[in-house]
């Protein structure tokens, strides 16, 4: 098997006009260990054959611990709906970018039922993008800024922003005429069996409202389609403790409800999003 480092170098060394560099935002040309700009920046590749575009570390909510779980919280089955909702917008021979890629199943789900032209996923998480090299997927992936991605215009067809935060003047600029954003939003019932057994006596923690998330998606994008998919998930027993472990919910809880949850963990859990599907606006409004 190829080694990763290699593969890495072999998709910048075909692809080295997708980037720009994210200082200067000028073109790039592949090294023998990275991408280098015309003023001399580097990117070097890591072992994993992944490249790093952030200027200074970042801290996020997410660290190594929360991708594990998460990760095998997908392959159970948890989003197999959203998946296939997904897979069904998801055009043929796209080239896709995912935003805020995490770990990579997600693509890596989706690359097992779309065939794509082209996929690159990226996260502010160098735990989460190291993690993903292990996913199946043929991927390129990298830690890169979402408000200045390292990316030229017009690059992909399709960006893909599942449960992630969103820049939409760059996803403007980095998808091509006719390309789409894919985005999953929650919707009110999502995870709500947590959220009542995090918060029992904080009612306003309980309720979560989409509106505001969809009407800057409308402002940002050519909204075209919303799909509402709502079910609920029988929570595999082994599991059980990765759902407490994945959220990012978790940590605002108090000890004892946490250890609670943790000795009779939920069996079950609902799953209620959108997909919001938007096409690029010609001109930004
Ligand atoms: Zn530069």
């Amino acid at each position: 098997m190829q080694k990763k480092i290699d593969r890495g170098r072999r998709f910048l060394t075909e692809n080295n006009q997708m980037f720009r560099c994210p200082i200067c935002q000028e073109g790039v040309n592949a090294t023998a260990n990275g991408l280098v700009c015309q003023n001399n920046h580097r990117f070097d590749l890591s072992k994993k054959g992944t490249l790093y575009f952030l200027s200074h570390a970042v801290k996020t909510e997410y660290d190594q611990t929360m991708f594990a779980p998460r990760r095998r919280m997908i392959q159970s089955g948890m989003y197999q709906p959203v998946i296939e909702l997904l897979a069904e917008y998801l055009p043929k021979q796209a080239s896709v970018l995912d935003v805020g890629c995490g770990e990579g199943s997600f693509l890596n789900e989706l690359a097992q039922l779309q065939t794509l032209e082209k996929a690159v996923g990226f996260d502010i998480s160098k735990e989460g993008v190291y993690a993903a090299t292990d996913q199946a997927v043929n991927a390129f992936w990298c830690v890169a800024d979402l408000t200045n991605l390292p990316f030229g215009d017009q690059q992909f067809t399709t960006i893909l922003n599942i449960f992630s935060p969103s820049h939409y003047q760059e996803f403007q600029r980095v998808l091509s005429d006719d390309g789409e954003v894919l985005k999953i939003v929650p919707q009110e019932n999502y995870l709500k069996e947590l959220r009542q057994a995090f918060y029992p006596d904080r009612p306003e923690k309980q309720h979560y409202s989409n509106e505001r998330v969809v009407a800057k998606f409308a402002e940002s994008m050519e909204l075209t389609k919303r799909r509402r998919v709502t079910y609920e998930f029988v929570i595999p027993e082994q599991n059980r403790q990765d759902l407490l472990a994945m959220s990012p919910l978790e940590w605002q809880v108090e000890e004892p409800i946490k250890a609670q949850l943790y000795k009779e963990p939920l069996k079950k859990i609902t799953i209620d999003i959108e997909l919001l599907k938007g096409n690029k606006r010609k001109r930004l409004q």
